[in-house]
């Protein structure tokens, strides 16, 4: 689909094609051509003058009557037993979308052998109703199963909007289920609200990180989003009670082409660095590549996993996988510790939820000390060390 040119009022004037982000428009001796590269993003039809652009007429798609479909619900992340974190966060966020709409919030929870603890957690997290599929063949993730039953689910019971975490679970099998379902999908979202007409506002990060762009799907259903771990408070609610419901889905949709052979723990700090618990992150304050042994050598004593700025990235002195910020993860540790990090605003967003920020800077004037709980004014060469004997001399270590 793309936007539609009334060549009897285009006068070719060129202004459509300066303004399209997307590299679309071409101009022709006889007139503009769109190609399919076009997003309908709709700035063409804003800037013409003259009239000769429209937007096609999306409001009868494949959902049928939207009116048609209502609820909240919550794609339950469960690997081996455990409920991911993100999911509590997802459906504490859904609750105020579903409270705000005047609906339920439904999770939905797929694996095998789940016991009823599972579902009874969900609901303490929010939950009204909990649909669970529990098949053999959900033992293992699959993008095919996991997707299929998932569509199955949507198209039988029809809820407005559908969320789930922006996991590596989530970002491989949500898109196809967007696509089959034949809507839209933002994906990463760092906020979610409620607009006045009803729709679900998705936020997140566009062109690196320079803007914030809040995203509408008016024209079908369900709206959906993958939204970033951490990002969300997750809120556990006392004496909730809620359904529990076990919903045939035909044999078809458990069929795989991918036979799962071998599960093997992830040992990438990507994961460790979300999950973490305590953070120490260096940046350009460094001065050097080697000189993150100093970050290591603190994060290993108080067990915690190593982050970065993206100064400190930049430099290559650590891979991409352990930068914390706005383009980098999202990290919400008990403890965050910045060594030599100025505190700009894109590395403050990816780690203001840490519960204590100990923040060492020579600069007195550096913004991480606005964010800080425990500021030390010091040269990092001394103090880091110093930091270390303290510990190991603590410890009887020498
Ligand atoms: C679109 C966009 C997205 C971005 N995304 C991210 C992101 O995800 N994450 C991120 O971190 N940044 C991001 N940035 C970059 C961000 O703006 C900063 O440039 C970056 O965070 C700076 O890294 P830094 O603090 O390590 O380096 P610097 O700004 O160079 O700061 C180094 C700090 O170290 C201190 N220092 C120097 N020597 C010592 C010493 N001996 N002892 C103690 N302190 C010392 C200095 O006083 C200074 O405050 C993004 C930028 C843009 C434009």
């Amino acid at each position: 689909m793309k936007a539609i040119v009334d060549s009897r009022k285009c006068t070719v004037c060129g202004v459509c094609s300066d303004v399209c982000p997307s590299g679309a428009i071409e101009l022709k001796e006889t007139g503009i051509e769109i190609s399919e590269d076009c997003t309908l993003c709709g700035m063409c039809v804003d800037t013409c003058e003259f009239g000769a652009l429209s937007m096609p007429e999306v409001g009868k798609g494949p959902s049928g009557d939207l009116s048609a479909y209502q609820g909240v619900w919550v794609f339950a992340e469960w690997r081996e037993g455990v409920i991911h974190k993100v999911s509590h966060e997802l459906l504490s966020a859904g609750r105020k979308l579903a409270d705000k709409r005047g609906v339920g919030l439904s999770a939905v929870l797929l694996g095998y052998r789940i016991e009823t603890g599972v579902a009874e957690e969900l609901i303490s997290y929010g939950a009204d109703q909990v649909y669970i599929v529990d098949n053999p063949e959900l033992a293992h993730f699959t993008d095919e199963a996991y997707s299929k039953v998932v569509v199955e689910l949507v198209r039988r019971k029809r809820p407005e909007i559908l969320l789930a975490g922006a996991t590596s679970i989530g970002r491989s099998f949500v898109p196809r289920v967007a696509a089959s379902l034949q809507t839209g999908l933002t994906a990463d979202c760092t906020d979610l609200d409620i607009s006045e007409e009803g729709l679900l506002l998705q936020t997140r990060p566009a062109f690196g990180g320079n803007v914030m762009a809040t995203i509408l799907c008016p024209h079908r259903r369900p709206q959906m989003a993958t939204v970033r771990p951490k990002v969300m408070k997750p809120a556990k609610l006392d004496g909730r009670q809620g359904r529990i419901e076990y919903p045939t889905v035909p044999e078809e949709c458990f069929r795989s082409r991918v036979e799962v052979l071998e599960v093997v723990p992830e040992k990438d700090q990507t994961a460790k660095l979300t999950e973490a618990d305590v953070i120490v992150s260096g940046g350009r304050g460094l001065r050097k590549g080697e000189n993150f042994a100093l970050v290591e050598e603190v994060a290993h004593l108080i067990n915690g996993a190593v982050g970065a700025s993206r100064g400190a990235v930049e430099e290559g002195w650590i891979p991409p996988s352990h930068q914390v910020g706005q383009t980098g993860r999202t990290v919400a540790p008990t403890l965050y510790m910045a060594v030599g990090i100025a505190g700009a605003i894109q590395h403050v967003v990816g780690m203001q939820g840490s519960q204590v920020i100990v923040a060492v800077n020579k600069d007195p004037q550096a913004p991480i000390f606005d964010v800080a709980n425990v500021g030390v004014v010091a040269d990092l060469f001394e103090f880091i060390p110093a930091f270390v004997r303290k510990i190991r001399r603590e410890r009887g270590e020498g």
